[in-house]
């Protein structure tokens, strides 16, 4: 009889490795799962006894792409890379936002009690950076746009945000300017200032005013409901 050895080569899940869950560059949902190929020796064509490992890879459970053992520190880095990013730009964010909102509640020369509440509300929602925010509501409350403090902020924002982060921001102003039931000529005036900053055309102004206008409408008929 004759007695048949060989070797093959099996894919085996590393099973002490994690999974990378939902980072599959090619599918974006799909997990990758550490495999490796060992050959085995052989008898009868059956797996015997584990030789050596001839690779080492990922595979996506999904769409089953392959990836070089690397994908794991590229991931990583490049998710460093986006959290940084994304902490940048909400404080960007967060900082034109507080320093116009503030700006928009001392222009008319009176600081309403509703347009402190609307600020304060806008900056417990940001506890990461409450500090900060606090010391430029303050600042701005005092100084207002002394050495242009405010539109540095609105210019840093509109250098790393989109323009709709941007229009987010002026809502938010717009909010403070429709805090206390009316609208001054320095409060419009001042709007149209800040979306000129931010590079958006001031015809902005009238839909941004109607917009809210219609929401706190919708408020006001939600809490009669209630
Ligand atoms: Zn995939």
């Amino acid at each position: 009889m004759f007695i048949i050895f060989g070797t093959r080569g099996l894919k085996h899940t590393v099973s002490e490795s994690p999974v990378l869950s939902n980072s599959c560059p090619n599918c974006n949902n799909g997990n990758l799962v550490n495999k490796l190929y060992r050959r085995w020796f052989t008898l009868f064509f059956i797996p015997m006894i584990p030789l050596d490992v001839v690779d080492r890879f990922y595979q996506c459970d999904s769409c089953k792409s392959a990836y070089n053992e690397n994908i794991k520190t590229i991931l990583q880095r490049s998710q460093d890379e986006i959290n940084e990013n994304q902490k940048r730009a909400k404080l960007v964010f967060a900082k034109a936002l507080i320093a116009s909102m503030t700006h928009m509640s001392i222009i008319d020369g009176d600081f309403a009690a509703e347009e402190e509440r609307e600020i304060m509300d806008a900056i417990e929602g940001l506890p990461e950076m409450k500090e900060e925010l606090m010391a430029i509501h303050q600042n701005v409350k005092v100084t207002g746009n002394q050495d242009n403090q405010v539109f540095n902020f609105l210019n840093e924002a509109r250098n790393e945000l989109s323009s709709e982060a941007l229009i987010n921001i002026l809502a938010q102003a717009a909010v403070v300017l429709l805090a206390d039931g009316a609208i001054e000529k320095e409060e419009e005036n001042l709007m149209k200032e800040y979306l000129i900053a931010c590079g958006l055309p001031k015809g902005m102004y009238q839909t941004l005013i109607d917009k809210l206008m219609q929401k706190d409408m919708t408020k006001i008929k939600k809490e009669q409901l209630n």
